[in-house]
This record gives structure tokens, sequence and C-alpha cells, in this order.
């Protein structure tokens, strides 16, 4: 029915104002810019750059600005929708063994698991692959290889089984181990760089004093040398990250952890807030604006390091958020989206078999959507427990639902929302961080900075859909 006639019969507005009746909800925000604000439409995720002064010009009733953005608004609706609503899962987080030969302060399992949990045997290992590969056979278009990320505990204490599975569906799969380090030998690297594995490491310092606050044996023994040997083995392999996880007691470093990793060549990393989904997680929680103000040196120096050597060192976890700004449906990691990615883009495999939509839950029985060798696959992505996760949506949650950034953050993570805050229509953990990095990607959007922050390609697949990113009126 067209609007006219809809307002005719139903006395409903035809939405012809910005904010009034069925008109669009454009919120503007400082984004601590000398001569820019921004305005956003918080539905449909658009924004523009508006110059201060000519701020109250856009909500004029003729302005091109309105009239080019309703055009286009009902299209952005639709993307939007189809990004959080359309997705197939198209990786694993495969977790072959409970057991680790670390005991971080934040670890999300429990240590009962990590310290005497059990192993999965290489045949079911490989049963699992195969019952996965038949699946997503099944689900995804031809030509589209599923990734596979083997995960913690710690995936390189099942070795053989793991390189094995590689080995054996190498041409279907693609293949990720994240791992803590420590039992990477020179055969392994060799193993890991052939077969173009993906690598993620984690270490969460540039000294061994700071690393080893968080993460060291169960005896307490420092592995801060033995992951630098592995990254100095790593220069110039493309396919790795390291993880860096910010707590209290590492973040005030992280702009020295920037150097220290650029100096090494690597190529990607993330400075993730520590998952307070555990008691020892919690207690060494940084203050959200704290970690802030740190988070952001961090990336300040990214950029002054590119400068100075031409060479990025892109924090992934910023330029996530980046991307979701200014492109929508090429984001990568899929935390900062609502419902996130998880038991929905992809799930998670425990080493029993069982099934949770994401790592973060696995040890919390109420997250149990079932087991690889037991249930449909397609059954278990339908569960109560999986729709816990993948029907939680930010315009149920408060303040989340009347935050104009919400489709730039998406209100992670659920797992924080439920073991921390009580349950899943509560906050995670770090809003004010998610605030400040929205603003500040904003801000290099208005100084045309982004490039340094990005990798290069990462637009490849992505079309302009309107022009509006900066507006002088
Ligand atoms: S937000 Fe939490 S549950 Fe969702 S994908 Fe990220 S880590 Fe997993
Ligand atoms: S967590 Fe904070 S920044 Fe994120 S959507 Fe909710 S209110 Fe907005």
């Amino acid at each position: 029915m067209p609007a006219e006639q809809h307002s005719i019969t139903s006395g409903a507005s035809r939405g012809r104002y910005i904010n009034t009746g069925n008109g669009p909800v454009l919120q503007p925000i400082d984004i601590n810019h000398p001569d820019y604000a921004a305005l956003i439409d918080p539905d449909s995720a658009f924004w523009s750059l508006i110059l201060k002064q000519e701020m109250g010009t856009v909500f004029d009733q003729k302005s091109s600005f309105l009239k080019q953005y309703l055009r286009k608004r009902n299209q952005f609706l639709e993307e939007m929708k189809a990004l959080r609503f359309n997705a197939l899962p198209q990786a694993v987080y495969f977790n072959p063994t409970e057991r680790c030969n670390l005991n971080c302060s934040y670890c999300y399992l429990p240590e009962e698991q990590r310290s005497s949990g059990s192993h999965m045997s290489k045949r079911q290992l490989l049963k699992a692959l195969d019952h996965l590969k038949t699946y997503f056979s099944r689900t995804l278009p031809k030509g589209l290889n599923p990734l596979i990320v083997f995960h913690g505990a710690e995936p390189m204490l099942v070795r053989d089984a793991m390189f094995e599975g590689i080995d054996a569906f190498k041409d279907y799969f693609r293949f990720g181990i994240q791992t803590n380090g420590t039992l990477l030998d020179d055969e392994a690297i060799e193993f890991i760089k052939t077969r173009n594995v993906g690598l993620g490491l984690s270490l969460d310092g540039h000294i061994g004093t700071v690393a080893d606050r968080t993460r060291k044996t169960w005896s307490g023994d420092s592995v801060f040398k033995k992951v630098v040997d592995v990254l100095e083995k790593m220069a110039g392999y493309d396919n790795y990250n390291v993880i860096c996880t910010a707590t209290a007691e590492n973040m005030s470093a992280l702009p020295r952890v920037v150097d220290f990793l650029h100096a090494l060549e690597v190529p990607v990393a993330m400075l993730n807030p520590v998952r307070c989904t555990r008691q020892g997680a919690r207690d060494i929680k940084p203050l959200d604006h704290e970690l802030s103000r740190y988070y952001l040196r961090a990336l300040d120096r990214t950029q002054e390091l590119f400068q100075k050597t031409n060479r990025k060192l892109v924090i992934a976890n910023f330029a996530n958020i980046l991307i979701a700004i200014i492109a929508p449906a090429a984001r990568v990691l899929m935390c900062d989206i609502s419902p996130c990615g998880g038991g929905r883009c992809f799930f998670a495999v425990a080493a029993n078999g069982d099934m949770f939509p994401c790592s973060e839950f696995l040890g919390v029985p109420e997250f149990k959507g079932g087991n690889l060798f037991r249930n449909k696959i397609d059954d278990v992505l339908t569960s109560d427990a999986f729709c816990k996760v993948t029907t939680r949506k930010v315009e149920d949650i408060e303040p989340c639902s009347h935050c104009a950034i919400r489709h730039f953050c998406g209100s992670p993570c659920p797992a924080e929302a439920y073991e921390m805050n009580g349950g899943m229509d509560k906050i995670g953990a770090f809003c004010e961080l998610y605030e400040e990095q929205v603003r500040y990607a904003m801000r290099l959007i208005a100084d045309e900075k982004t490039d340094a922050y990005l990798w290069d390609g990462w637009d490849q697949n992505t079309k302009k859909s309107l022009d509006l990113t900066t507006l002088s009126l």
C-alpha cells in the first residue's frame, strides 16, 4: 500500500520528517572532532559526518541530504536485516582437548577441565571433521571453503591427531590453530607454514614481567621467551596474528606492546578486552574508561609506526569496528554485531563432541545444544540453548536499545552478560570502550586517516551504496 493511502486509512504518518512519526530517527553524536559531528540512523547504521555549524540545515525537510537518504533508507534497512539474521554458519571453533599446559588467570574454561579433562581421539577427530564436511557440503555454496579453527584449551596437546586431520581435509576446509605457542617446535612451524594454516598466538606483554602476570604454567613459570622465539620464527609469514588480552595487569603497557609486536613484524594483532565470564577474569577486569585511554594510545602508536616504517600492524578488533562503520557487510569478526556470530555464523565443538554457540560457553551446561556425534547439526542450531544466543538482540537490551552506535557495537558479549551481569538481556563488560572506539573511528574518517588502520585489500569485494561520508551543506 502506498504511504499516502496508508496514512489516510490508518492515521499513521507518511514519514516525511526526521525524528517524528514514521520518519527516520537520526541521532547526532559528538565525536570529539574540532569541525565535525556525526549523524546516525541507529536502525539502518547509516551515518554521515556533518560540519558542526551546519547541523541544523540537515533537518530541513527540503535538504538534499534528507531526500537522498530517504530514497536509500529501505535498502539500508534490508541490508542490515540480511546481515543480522540471514547468515549461514561457515566456521567451527573446534576444541580437540579440554586440557591445557598453562594456567592463565582469565581462562574461560573451568580449572578442573584444563588440568585433567579429556582429549578427543584421532579416530573421533577425523570422524568429526567428516561430519562437518558432510554438513557444510550441503549448506554452503560450492567453492566456499568453511573454516575450522582448532582452539583451546591447548590444541597442540593433540598435535598428531590435529595435523592428521588437517592433511586429510585440507582440500575442503581452511584451517587455523589458536595456541599458547609453547608447544610449537620447528617441525610444527614448518607444517603450519607449508599448509598455509592460520596461526593465532597469545601474548600479553612486551616483557616477561608484564606477560607473566596473566599467562604462566601450572607451577607459575614464565613462557614469555618461548612464545617470542616462535614469533621470531614466524616473521615473513602473513597468515598469523597475536592476541593480547587486555587486563588491569597490562593495560598501561598496550602502546609498548604495539611497538614490540611491530618490531617483530607481526602483521595483525588483537588487543581484546578480557572476557569477564569467570571470577578469575573479573578479578583483573580493567576499568572501562582507563582501558579506553591506553587502548586509543596503542591505536595512535600503530599509525605513528606506519608513517615511520611504511609497515602496518593492524589491530584487528578495532579494524573490524572501523569496517562495520564504513562497509557493514565487509566486517570479518562477529562479536560486534547483534545477534553476535555465536551459533549463527559459527559454532563450537567440545572435546567430547558437545556443541555450543561459541567457545565462551564451553563449560556452561545450559548452552549445550547437542552433540556432533549423536544429533543432527540442523537440530542443534535451532535448539533452545542456541536460540538464547542467536535471538539476543541489541534492541532488547538497556541502554543499548536507544544507543546511536548499537549496530557498530552489538552489545557483546552474551556469555559475559549471562555470567557476569545475570541475563541475556543485560549488557556485557565494556560499553565505554565501544563508545570511544566508534568516536575514534569517526575522527579517522573525518581526517581521512583510515588507511593506516586497515589491512590492504580489505575492500576488494565491497561496493558503495551512497556517498554521504562527509557533508558540507
Ligand atoms: S560476542 Fe561472545 S558469544 Fe558472541 S561470538 Fe563474540 S565471544 Fe562468542
Ligand atoms: S554496549 Fe554501550 S556502546 Fe554498545 S550498544 Fe550498548 S549502550 Fe551502545
